[in-house]
């Protein structure tokens, strides 16, 4: 009998019984809700956010591992498995989860007022509230310290100005949580975070159309003309950029365990398809150098399982650095590109269509290697962690 990846690197080991049985309940959901349409969606360029936020509320994934105001409170290595079972299906409804969790959730969670995590984590957990978090702009994505979004003190008052770029979930948000620079403290020390309901006159966010990746996602602009803010609406508890990075390192932990599931699709389908598929009177997964693909791939996704089982132990055991999580954000996505690719040579001319998910895992790790920090801000962050030479500039 053939074995499966896991059962080659036996990784359900690695795993509680509770952990498991998370990871079992969010692949059904995925294969029974959100299999049979992704492809659809993705072709569409749609996503039914509202209807599937109240399930993916109920099913629990919306800030998974953060504790009361309604969230559930689980470990960061189920939160991990989770998102690998989401991305399973397509990197497009991981971005979701980790948007809502990781970034906006988190930001209120650990830097909001009592009145704002009151206002606004229980009714996102639910999947009742989207939100969505604005850092990147048109002209700072890597260097979000150059941002040119502010605030102004008028009276009591915050007033937001500028534009914001690339954010997920931005059209259909009924919360954004924005950066902005205010006088506080001189440059990027300055920086500080605003939860801006998305009614506030002012606020606007065009979707970004023409997308070739994560079609299944919103991307969106966040432009704000006068956004008039009470001075509550600021988060009182952080300043500086280390609020928006402390956030953007949390979806980076989600993405590390994510896009092994892209990876792991991808492959599960050439492994079946080169069963099928007869070249040259047999079976193109009975030739040595399909063998090899297969080999080398199994080999690479064991390894990135084994290294995100890593850092989230390190995680729930009270401990991952920044840099780790870029081990973990670097190799796991690099990877994962790769195996999507390969894949999609033993599919041959079949392998570009949307009747398998090859093409789709691929054309969407491409975002994935992009966002939450590139491949090569990881490689820089891993290099000043081993080096102590800063090389960012
Ligand atoms: P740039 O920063 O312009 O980089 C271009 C290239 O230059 C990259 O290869 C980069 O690695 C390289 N580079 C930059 N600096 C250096 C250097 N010092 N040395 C060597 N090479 C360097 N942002 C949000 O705030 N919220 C979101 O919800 C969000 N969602 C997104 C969804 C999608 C689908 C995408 C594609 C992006 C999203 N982003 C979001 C933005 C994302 O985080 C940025 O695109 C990312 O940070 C890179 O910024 P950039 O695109 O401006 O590229």
């Amino acid at each position: 009998m053939p074995q499966t990846v896991d059962e080659l690197f036996a990784l359900d080991s690695l795993y509680s019984p509770d952990e498991l049985e998370i990871r079992d309940t969010v692949r059904a959901f995925g294969d029974k809700r959100l299999r049979p349409h992704i492809a659809q969606w993705f072709e569409d360029a749609t996503l039914p956010v509202r209807e599937l936020a109240a399930e993916l509320g109920e099913l629990g994934v919306f800030g998974m591992h953060l504790s009361g105001y309604g969230c559930p409170g689980m470990s960061a290595t189920a939160y991990g498995l989770a998102c690998l079972e989401m991305e399973a299906v397509d990197s497009g409804l991981r971005s979701f989860v980790s948007v809502q969790g990781s970034l906006a959730m988190t930001a209120i969670h650990k830097f909001g007022s009592e009145d704002q995590k009151q206002q606004w984590l229980p009714e996102m957990a639910a999947g009742r509230a989207i939100g969505c978090f604005g850092l990147t702009e048109p002209d700072f994505g890597s260097n979000p310290g150059g941002m040119r979004t502010n605030a102004k003190r008028d009276g009591d008052d915050w007033v937001l100005g500028g534009t914001k770029m690339w954010i997920t979930n931005g059209s259909v948000a009924d919360v954004a949580v924005v950066w902005a620079k205010t006088d506080l403290e001189p440059g990027a020390r300055g920086v500080r975070g605003f939860v801006v309901p998305t009614d506030t006159p002012g606020f606007s966010a065009p979707e970004i159309k023409h997308k070739m990746s994560l079609r299944a996602s919103v991307t969106s602009e966040l432009v704000l003309e006068d956004v008039r803010l009470p001075a509550s609406a600021m988060l009182p508890e952080v300043d500086g950029l280390r609020g928006p990075l402390s956030c953007l390192n949390e979806a980076r932990y989600g993405i590390v365990f994510g896009a092994l599931g892209a990876a792991r699709d991808c492959l599960e389908t050439a492994i079946g398809y080169a069963g099928d598929r007869e070249v040259f009177d047999k079976p193109l997964g009975g030739y040595q150098l399909t063998q090899a693909k297969i080999a080398d791939m199994a080999v690479e996704l064991g390894k990135g399982q084994l290294l995100a089982a890593h850092i989230g132990r390190l995680k729930d055991g009270g401990g991952v650095r920044p840099e780790q999580v870029s081990l973990g954000k670097l190799n796991n996505v690099r990877e994962a590109i790769e195996i999507a690719r390969t894949c999609r040579t033993i599919l041959g001319a079949n392998g570009i269509t949307l009747n398998y998910p090859v093409i789709r895992h691929a054309n969407n790790l491409e975002s994935v290697l992009t966002y939450e920090g590139t491949s090569e801000m990881h490689q820089l962050m891993i290099g000043k962690a081993l080096t102590g030479l800063d090389a960012f500039r």
